[in-house]
This record gives structure tokens, C-alpha cells and sequence, in this order.
């Protein structure tokens, strides 16, 4: 196995829209290297469909505050409020921005950008009293339903102009940690199966989500929560990794994504009576209630006998767009319209589509300051020479719960400040620091353990195992007992992955070890995840526990963190939400 050094100022782990945004912020003479393990286009920022939130007030009347004081509320006042303020804030700038760099959004008929209704983003029913009714708001600025598309293209075109050099199909699968400072990354070539040291000053992780780790999502097959789980392995703790996002209108048995602008835009979930059941859980904005509650809401309708059944026994709910006009499907939903004619097969000019909830969004994560720094401990002291940025890492802005088109915010926001934050420390005088000797053992040992394995597992079954499991013992709605149980499959999972074979023992374009090293990933992060929700005993966002079914403000206003050292279990501690206005109060819609 052949060994490449390089040595860069920067290197950037990830291609989506956060990796992007932020390189886009290093120019000569700084040298600056994007891995990914896909072609940067092929990033699962490209599949965002509904939009990017800002509070431009194009339609009605809006304004950032709104939006994060909706932010807050949605995150079941989790979410760190100095960072949401400056999110919201910044949000107006930041589409600005895109605009300039060419991004093709959706207009009105005057020409200004034209935004949709969302999930959770509200108004004051009458504006001059802020205590007013909330009533839903156009907010989302969208390019159709292929926002993330648009986006990708915009930002990978301006990283081009940069000079930033990319390697696509790089996976990575270590940091390099050394005396409290990071000094770049080890990756698998996955063409020549060679393996690539990246000696760099700065190290941005951006890799994204972990949405693999479940049978039912609506990620890409590269989420598979490879950044958290690297950063996890050498003793940088995750954040709030309890709280995984279901999205409420996943394709039936797919899990496919039909993004809420289907509801933005006037769309209506209904039972097997044809009852618009969200009126009852959400009388205010029905339908357009935050995710974590409609999930829920999904779930007890079919739990309580009001789901539809299919031919083969599965349950599932309608998503009603049958009363939107031709042009709305058309102009405004052509993806989704087509996703559901392709994959079941339904027409939603004429027929209900079949949903479910489908996991959709990592919510915690690599823990950050606000300029993206990687922080380690309840102090957040940062380590020198780390950032993260997008899905992959938890500033916290959604806390418990994200509301739609926050993420893609997220990203150009973060990214960016990651990517000035970077600049500036380049400037400071930052150097190479020297690297450790044995930089490449940890990789090269674990990819000739695999190669050369003589065991009878095969690796898409213990996968499979681990995807149901996480579905039904760590799902929408949770228990002690059931997460127990998850405890136990993924230590016999673990022994399992020890004797896996695989049938590929080759080294050019071996995806299987790509797939074995990624499965890897899934278990680290599984056990983050379980760990990080057993220890929460009470409800919040989208941690529901029916052991523990409220929101306990006294005890629990706080974030997890999830740390592997020495300990056979992974040791977990706690750091304080921060509050700028906001108080907490009963979440209702
Ligand atoms: C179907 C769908 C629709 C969505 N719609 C919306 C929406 O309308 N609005 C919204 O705000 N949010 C939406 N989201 C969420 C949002 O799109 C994502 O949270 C966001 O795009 C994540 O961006 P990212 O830059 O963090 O990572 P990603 O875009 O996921 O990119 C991750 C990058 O990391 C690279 N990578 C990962 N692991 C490795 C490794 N080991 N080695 C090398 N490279 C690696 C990958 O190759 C990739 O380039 C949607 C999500 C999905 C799945």
C-alpha cells in the first residue's frame, strides 16, 4: 500500500453545501484541498428540495426576530440563543449573497425572490402586537423544489474560481490528533486503494449526516455519520446526539423525501377516514406544525387504528395535493410530483400519496462555537487547528428539533464564518505542526484487518441488523427498556463486524471496503446515539420517551455530551444552554 503526503494550508472534508461555502472563503495565496468521497455534485446538499429560510419579507411582512424566536420554539428551547440570533440575523445578508453568486431562485411576477410557507416559521397574526396568534409565513426562498441543486452548483462553481483543488472520491478515515492540536486528515484513495496523509494548519470537518444509520431515511447512501464517528474514535465528544429528526412525509416503504413544501403549499396529511387529523394536534397551523410533532401525530393515528392499510399488511397515511392547482404541481412541486409517479407509482393530481416518517436529520453532532471551532469540554475550550460546519457538527442552533429550511441556512451561514474564522487563523501565523509516526497505522491496520478477514459475516446483514434495530428500539417514540435493547444488539453487532468477510479482497475501486469502513461509522455513531438518549429521562423535541413524557426544564435544559475514553461505556456530561431571550415556555402550536 503506497503512501502520499501532502501538504496544503487547508483541507476541507466534504463537498456539500457547508464545505463549499466555507472554501469559498480560502483564496491564494492560501492552498486549500476539498476531499469527498463522492463527486462534490453528488453531495446530499444537491437533494434539498423546499428551501432556504430567510426573513426577506418579500411576500408579507416578516422579520428576523420572528424567525428566531420561531427557531428557539421549534427547538424546544434547546437551541444556543446567541447563535440562533445570529443565524436568523445573518440569514437576509446571507441569501443576498447567493443571489450574487448566481443562484437561480424562484421569482414573483416583480421580480423579487419569491419564499413559501414552512413548517414551525410564523408571524404575529397581527404584526403590530407581537403577542398576537402565530399564524404561518412565507418564509422559504426556493429554486422550485430542487433548492439544494441550485445551491451545490452555485457554490461549487465559486470554489472553482478559487483555485480549490478537489479529490472526489477520497474517504477519509482518520484525524490526525496529536498534543491537543489537529493536524490533517489520513484518506483512502478509493480508485487505487492507496492511502494519502493531508498535512494541513486547518482541518474543516463538513461531512454531514447519519441518516444510514436507520432503515427508513431520506439520505443519500453516503450519510453514514463518517465525520462524527472519526472525531468520536480519537476523544472529541458529540453533541445532543439523542436527537435525530423525522421527517413526517417520507415515501411510504422508501422513505424517500416529499419535502413539506408539499404542505407549504397547501398540501393536507389525512387518515383512512379522510380526516385532516393535524387540526387536532396542531389547531393553529395544522399541517404546518414543526416535524417532531408531526411525526408523532403520523404515528398515533396508525397506532390508534387510523392508518391506511396496504395489500401487504404495512400502514401508512395520505398526503393530499389533489386540490392544488396543475400550475402549482408543475411550477412549484415537479419534483416530488415526479418522485411519487416513479417510485409507487401514484398520480397526486388524482390520488392521496402514501407516507411515513423517515429519518431525516442529525440535529447533534461535532460540537462548534459559533466561528465553527471544534470545542471539547463544558467550557467549550476549542482545539487548535479543528472546525466543523453544516449537518455534521452542532453550533446548536436547532436544539432538540430543526424546522425546515434551517439547515441549508445553516450552511451558508456557518460555512462561512468557518471559513473566515480559518482565514484569520492562517494569518495569525499558524504553522504545520509536526506529524506523529505512526499516522497512517490506525488506517492501514484496520483496511488490512478487513482484507484479510476469514470470518463468516457478511456486511450488508449485520447493516441490515443494525438499521432495524435503530428503527424500532430508538425511533419516533422511545422507552428505557427499548434502548436497552439496542444496547445489547450493537455489542453483539460489534463482535459480529470482527468477523466480517469480505468478498472483495482487491484494492482498485473496492467499495465494499468503503461500505465495511462506513459500517463502522454507523456503529460508532448507533452508539452515540443510544448512549446520549438513554441518559435523557425526559421529552424534548424529538426525543420522546414514553417513560418520561414531559419536558423537565429543571433538570434537563442542557446539553449532552457523549465522550469515548478509557470506560467500557462511553462516558457522558453535560453543558448549559445558552439564553439570550427567550424563556422557556410550553411549546404549542
Ligand atoms: C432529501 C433531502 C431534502 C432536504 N431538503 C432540505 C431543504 O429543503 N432545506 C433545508 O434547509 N434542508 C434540507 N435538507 C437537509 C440539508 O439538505 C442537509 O442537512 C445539508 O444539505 C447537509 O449539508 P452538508 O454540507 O453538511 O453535507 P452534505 O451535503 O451531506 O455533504 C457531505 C459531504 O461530505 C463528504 N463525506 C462524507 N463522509 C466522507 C468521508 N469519510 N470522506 C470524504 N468525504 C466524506 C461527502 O462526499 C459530501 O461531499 C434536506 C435533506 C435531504 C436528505
Amino acid at each position: 500500500m503506497e503512501v502520499r503526503v501532502h501538504t496544503v494550508d487547508v483541507v476541507i472534508v466534504g463537498s456539500g453545501g457547508a464545505g463549499l461555502r466555507a472554501a469559498v472563503e480560502i483564496k491564494p495565496p492560501y492552498t486549500c484541498a476539498v476531499l469527498s468521497k463522492v463527486h462534490p455534485l453528488r453531495s446530499h446538499t444537491g437533494a434539498a428540495q423546499g428551501g432556504v429560510s430567510a426573513a426577506l419579507g418579500n411576500e408579507e411582512e416578516d422579520s428576523w426576530e420572528w424567525h428566531a424566536y420561531d427557531t428557539v420554539k421549534g427547538s424546544d428551547f434547546l437551541g444556543d440563543q446567541d447563535a440562533i440570533e445570529l443565524m436568523c440575523q445573518d440569514a437576509i445578508r446571507a441569501i443576498i449573497e447567493l443571489e450574487h453568486m448566481g443562484m437561480p431562485f424562484s421569482r414573483r411576477s416583480d421580480g423579487r425572490i419569491a419564499q413559501r410557507r414552512f413548517g414551525g416559521h410564523t408571524r404575529p397574526e397581527n404584526p403590530a402586537d407581537p403577542h398576537s396568534k402565530r399564524i404561518p409565513v412565507r418564509r422559504a426562498c426556493h429554486s422550485a423544489d430542487r433548492t439544494g441543486h441550485a445551491m451545490l452548483h452555485t457554490l461549487y462553481e465559486n470554489a472553482l474560481k478559487n483555485g480549490v483543488r478537489f479529490f472526489s472520491e477520497f474517504f477519509v478515515t482518520d484525524v490526525i490528533v496529536h498534543n491537543g492540536s489537529c493536524r490533517g486528515v489520513v484518506a483512502l484513495d478509493i480508485r487505487s486503494g492507496d492511502l494519502h496523509v493531508f498535512h494541513a494548519k486547518a482541518v474543516l470537518f463538513a461531512t454531514g449526516g447519519y441518516g444510514r444509520v436507520y432503515q427508513v431515511t431520506s439520505n443519500a447512501h453516503a450519510g453514514t455519520g463518517d465525520g462524527m464517528a472519526i472525531v468520536y474514535r480519537r476523544g472529541i465528544p458529540l453533541e445532543d446526539m439523542e436527537f435525530v429528526q423525522f421527517h413526517p412525509t417520507g415515501l411510504w416503504k422508501l422513505g424517500v423525501l416529499i419535502s413539506e413544501a408539499a404542505r407549504g403549499e397547501g398540501g393536507i396529511l389525512r387518515n383512512k377516514h379522510g380526516e385532516p387529523f393535524m387540526e387536532r394536534y396542531a389547531p393553529t397551523v395544522k399541517d404546518l406544525a414543526p416535524r417532531d410533532l408531526v411525526s408523532r401525530a403520523i404515528i398515533t393515528e396508525i397506532r390508534e387504528g387510523r392508518g391506511i392499510e396496504a395489500r401487504d399488511g404495512t400502514v401508512y397515511v395520505g398526503l393530499d395535493l389533489t386540490h392544488l392547482p396543475e400550475s402549482v404541481l408543475r411550477e412549484k412541486l415537479p419534483e416530488i410530483t415526479g418522485f411519487a409517479q416513479m417510485y409507487l407509482g401514484v398520480n397526486p393530481r388524482r390520488e392521496w400519496i402514501p407516507i411515513q416518517p423517515t429519518v431525516h436529520y442529525a440535529m447533534g453532532g461535532i460540537p462548534t462555537d459559533v466561528d465553527g471551532r471544534v470545542v471539547i469540554d463544558e467550557h467549550n475550550t476549542p482545539i487548535r487547528g479543528m472546525w466543523a460546519a453544516g449537518e455534521v457538527a452542532c453550533v446548536s442552533v436547532h436544539g432538540a428539533n430543526r424546522l425546515g429550511t434551517n439547515s441549508l441556512l445553516d450552511l451558508i451561514v456557518f460555512g462561512r464564518r468557518a471559513g473566515k474564522s480559518i482565514v484569520e487563523y492562517l494569518g495569525s501565523g499558524a504553522t504545520w505542526e509536526e506529524l506523529p509516526a505512526d499516522v497512517i497505522e490506525f488506517s492501514r491496520t484496520r483496511i488490512e484487518r478487513l482484507r484479510s478477514g476469514h470470518g463468516h459475516e457478511r456486511l450488508a446483514l449485520v447493516r441490515k441488523e443494525l438499521q432495524k434495530g435503530m428503527m424500532e428500539y430508538v425511533g419516533v417514540f422511545r422507552t428505557g427498556h427499548d434502548m436497552q435493547q439496542m444496547v445489547s444488539l450493537l455489542a453483539d453487532l460489534r463482535e459480529r463486524y470482527a468477523r466480517i468477510r469480505l468478498q472483495d479482497t482487491g484494492s482498485t475501486f473496492n467499495t465494499e471496503l468503503v461500505e465495511a469502513l462506513e459500517l463502522e461509522n454507523l456503529l460508532d455513531v448507533a452508539e452515540a446515539i443510544t448512549y446520549s438518549a438513554l441518559n435523557r429521562t425526559e421529552t424534548r423535541g424529538a426525543h420522546a420517551r414514553e417513560d418520561y413524557p414531559n419536558r423537565d426544564d429543571e433538570n434537563w435544559l442542557k446539553h449532552t455530551l457523549i465522550v469515548r475514553d478509557s470506560g467500557a461505556a462511553p462516558r457522558i456530561f453535560y453543558k448549559p444552554v445558552r439564553i439570550t431571550r427567550y424563556r422557556p415556555v410550553e411549546r404549542v402550536y
